[in-house]
Order: structure tokens, then C-alpha cells, then sequence
């Protein structure tokens, strides 16, 4: 079976990309010690410049191995885009206590967003998460692949499934929060699993082109 290595500590991603592996017959590995890894500051203006950014750290640190990483956000219309690349830590400046905690981090960087969202009528809460995995090994990107999903932030949290914003993001298509949906199918309508469907259609390609490379 494929092994797709991933550079990420946040098991929402894990469990997304694993939901998303499954249609396709791919096992996602977390990076080996990705834990005891140096960091990298996240410091781009864009998702795509932090996606390349972790991909091109974290590859150097496993040798010859094709590494992803997701860099990934919520951009709202009423709020000019925000919290965009800054949706990890959105809430972190009025709540650090909050926003070192993990999963608390969600609930707090939720609360903001609600808050700042009080008096925006509801014409102006249409959203999308937004999605790039850059492709690098041995400290260079060899590719990106985009995803998107539109929908609307909704007044009140439904669903526990997922992760950071899912449980305020309802995706008209089907009436639900991509927290009422399992990984496997979020993955079937999420940027982070339209994302992915596209680095492995080019990794399948590029196979073609070297079939004898990463076997
Ligand atoms: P990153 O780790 O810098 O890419 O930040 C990603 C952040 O964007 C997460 O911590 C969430 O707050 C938000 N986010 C990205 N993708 C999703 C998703 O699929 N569901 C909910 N929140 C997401």
C-alpha cells in the first residue's frame, strides 16, 4: 500500500487526511520523531508560502522521503477575510491560557469568531476554508495543490466531530457543519480532502514518469 509521510502535530489533519486516504488505498504516516523536530515560525503572508515553508523544514529531516504539510484557514466575507493564515491562534492575544491547550485553542478561537460576527447580517457570513499541501523532499518543494469549500458560519456551534471551526461551518450542500460528518465524509467535501486528491493524482503521474521512484 501507498505511505504518504505527513508533517503536522494536529491530529484534526491527521484524522482529515486519513479520512481522505481511504477511498484511495493510502496509508498516511506521521513524520517519524516529527514531535522532537525543531519548528518552523509560520510566518507567511499566504497559505501557500507556509505550506512550502513546513514541507521544505520537515523534508530535510527525513531523507529522500516525499513529505506533505498543510497549511489550511478559514476566510470569512464579512470579516474582509479574517482570520485567514492567522486561524490557529485568532483568539491567542486575549486568551493565551486558552490558546496553549490545545483543543481549547478551538473553542476560544470559536468564541472570537462568534463574537466578532455578533452584528454581521447573515448575508455576510458566506465562508471558505481554504486548503494548500505542498509536496518537498530533501528541503525542496516539488509541488502545491489547492483546495476550497464554500459555506456559512453559522450562529451556533452543532456537531462534535472534526475539529477547529467545524462545528460553525455549514455546507449548504448537504444541510450539515463538516462537524456532523465522519473524516471520511468531510474528506469527500473539504478543501483539505480536494487538497489532497490532487497531490495524489500528481504523485501518481510523476510515478508514470519514474516508475521506479519511492517504490
Ligand atoms: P495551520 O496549522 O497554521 O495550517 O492552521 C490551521 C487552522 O485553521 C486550524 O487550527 C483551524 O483553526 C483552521 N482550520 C483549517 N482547516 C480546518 C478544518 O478542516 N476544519 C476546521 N478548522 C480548520
Amino acid at each position: 500500500m501507498k505511505r504518504v509521510l505527513v508533517a503536522t502535530s494536529n491530529p484534526g489533519k491527521i484524522r482529515d487526511l486519513v479520512g481522505a486516504a481511504i477511498a484511495h488505498k493510502v496509508q498516511i504516516e506521521p513524520l517519524p520523531g516529527f514531535a522532537s523536530l525543531p519548528s518552523v515560525v509560520e510566518d507567511g503572508a499566504t497559505f501557500e508560502a507556509n505550506a512550502r515553508k513546513k514541507a521544505e523544514h520537515y523534508s530535510k529531516y527525513a531523507e529522500g522521503e516525499l513529505v506533505i504539510a498543510d497549511d489550511s484557514g478559514l476566510e470569512v466575507d464579512g470579516l474582509g477575510g479574517a482570520p485567514g493564515v492567522h486561524s490557529a491562534r485568532y483568539a491567542a492575544d486575549e486568551n493565551k491560557l486558552l490558546e496553549d491547550s490545545g483543543n481549547s485553542a478551538d473553542q476560544a478561537n470559536n468564541a472570537r469568531l462568534l463574537r466578532e460576527l455578533h452584528d454581521v447580517p447573515d448575508e455576510f457570513r458566506t465562508a471558505r476554508f481554504v486548503c494548500v499541501i505542498a509536496a518537498a523532499r530533501n528541503g525542496h518543494t516539488l509541488a502545491t495543490f489547492h483546495g476550497n469549500a464554500e459555506g456559512i458560519i453559522l450562529r451556533a456551534p452543532s456537531g462534535t466531530n472534526g475539529f477547529g471551526y467545524d462545528p460553525l461551518f455549514y455546507f449548504a450542500e448537504i444541510g450539515k457543519t463538516f462537524a456532523e460528518l465522519t473524516a471520511e465524509e468531510k474528506a469527500g467535501y473539504s478543501h483539505r480532502g480536494a487538497a489532497f486528491r490532487a497531490f495524489l493524482e500528481w504523485e501518481d503521474e510523476s510515478r508514470d514518469r519514474h516508475p521506479h521512484k519511492n517504490d
